[in-house]
This record gives structure tokens, C-alpha cells and sequence, in this order.
């Protein structure tokens, strides 16, 4: 399934986790695994804590102070930085499918990783019974 998002800000996390649920759910299939891919090379895909959002802002604070926008870098566009932190996040995860349920971790969401935005966006599932 082709999914299209927006995001708000140069730096953000989107919990996309029930959207991955649904299209589990619409597929009808119950034991398999769900390939989620991003198909940009400054956005990408995590998964991390669901239930305090300061761990968003965490990730997102220290990856900026690491990567921060760096004049020297040599790549014209100037968002190198956004380069570096989507192949840190990866562009892709999977997640186990069990009698038709993820088999996330109770603290566990499946985040969409913005680090050059705001943009219109796209991510992937591919589901594999
Ligand atoms: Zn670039």
C-alpha cells in the first residue's frame, strides 16, 4: 500500500503505527511480516517509544546537536544533515504479524521520520503472509 503523509516541521516524528495496523487488518493475512519502506533520502523510519513524547523530542534534539546543518559539507542542496540522520534512521522496518496482530512491544510505535521538511511524503507496506 502507497501511503502519502504530511509533515509540519523540518524535524518531526509521526507515529504512523495505526496506519501500518489497518492495512495488516485490510490484508486479511495472520501470520507474516509487514515491510514498511520510505522512498526519500532525507526522511526514514524508526521504531521507538510510544507513550512519552519526550522521547520524540529527545531523539530529535540529539540528532541535531550531532548533525547539525554544517556549511562545509560539500553537497550543494545544503541538508547533508538531513542525509546523514535518514541513513542513521534507516528508510525501512518490519514487524512480525501474529494471528493477524503486530507483534509490537507495548512501548513500541512505528514512527515516519521527517528530517528536511515540511513536505509531502511517502511511505510503503508491503505485507508478506
Ligand atoms: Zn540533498
Amino acid at each position: 500500500m502507497e501511503h502519502t503523509i504530511k509533515t509540519n516541521k523540518q524535524d518531526e516524528m509521526i507515529n504512523i503505527t495505526d496506519i501500518v495496523r489497518e492495512d495488516v487488518r485490510n490484508s486479511n493475512i495472520k501470520d507474516g511480516i509487514v515491510i514498511v519502506f520510505v522512498p526519500h533520502t532525507t526522511a526514514g523510519i524508526t521504531i521507538n517509544e510510544n507513550a512519552d513524547p519526550d522521547v520524540v523530542y529527545d531523539i530529535l534534539n540529539s540528532l541535531q546537536k550531532v548533525f547539525p546543518k554544517d556549511k562545509n559539507h560539500r553537497h550543494m542542496e545544503g541538508n547533508s544533515h538531513a542525509h546523514i540522520k535518514a541513513s542513521l534512521m534507516g528508510l525501512s522496518c518490519y514487524i512480525i504479524i501474529e494471528n493477524g496482530i503486530l507483534k509490537l512491544g507495548t512501548w513500541q510505535g512505528v514512527y515516519f521520520c521527517e528530517f528536511d521538511g515540511p513536505r509531502t511524503r511517502k511511505f510503503y507496506t508491503k505485507i508478506i503472509g
